[in-house]
């Protein structure tokens, strides 16, 4: 759903919901700071609060490591430069990004060239949510914003999927790829 958030046909509130409302379910605890070391001897992890930059130790019987992971670039250089969609804020980043830039290309001191790359997209990897991010982009710039932003023609919009294999949704069924 998170592609969906980034072009706004989602709110984020309705993909999310409070650990809090989860945690008390179960008669949880649930604390907001970051785990830095597990001390496995002591069966403790040391924790960090981000705000006030304070330590504190929470003891454990049994331990579920479980940080996720951080989106690869493959070794494309530039690539950490640009924005990634793995969390909530991605998605609010991205959604203001093309907000912004559909506003710059509409204002009628911008040239036609400066135009074309406003509304020049570029996603790379053409895995379930690049496929899915450039179709909800492609969506948006074609579909619904051409009623509120006259003044953009259609054929100034670019969308383009970069794929290093033969095709898309190569972890799928050859029929979805297809
Ligand atoms: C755009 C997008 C679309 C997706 N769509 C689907 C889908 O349709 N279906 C599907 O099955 N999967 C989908 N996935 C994949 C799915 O979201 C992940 O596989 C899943 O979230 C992984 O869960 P996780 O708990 O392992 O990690 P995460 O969800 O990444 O959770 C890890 C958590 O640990 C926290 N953390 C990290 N380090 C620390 C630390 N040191 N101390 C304390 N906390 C820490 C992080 O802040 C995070 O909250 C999608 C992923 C993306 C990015």
């Amino acid at each position: 759903m998170l592609p969906s958030a980034a072009v706004g046909t989602l709110e984020l509130k309705s993909l999310m919901e409070s650990i809090r409302h989860i945690v008390r379910r179960v008669n949880g605890h649930y604390l907001q700071a970051s785990a830095e070391k597990v001390l496995f001897s002591e069966k403790l992890i040391k924790v960090r609060c981000k705000n006030t930059n304070k330590e504190f130790y929470v003891p454990y019987d049994k331990l579920v490591i479980a940080v996720g992971s951080t989106s690869n670039t493959h070794g494309v250089k530039g690539l950490q430069f640009s924005n990634q969609l793995k969390t909530a804020e991605d998605a609010i980043e991205i959604r203001r990004k093309i907000v912004h830039n559909i506003e710059q290309a509409c204002l009628p001191t911008t040239t036609d060239e400066e135009r074309k790359k406003l509304l020049s997209f570029v996603v790379c990897g053409a895995g379930p949510t690049g496929v899915e991010v450039a179709a909800e982009i492609f969506d948006l710039l074609n579909e619904d914003l051409p009623r509120h932003f006259p003044r953009i023609l259609r054929q100034e919009i670019s969308i383009h999927i970069i794929q290093s294999r033969s095709h898309i949704l190569n972890t799928y069924d050859k029929t979805i790829s297809e």
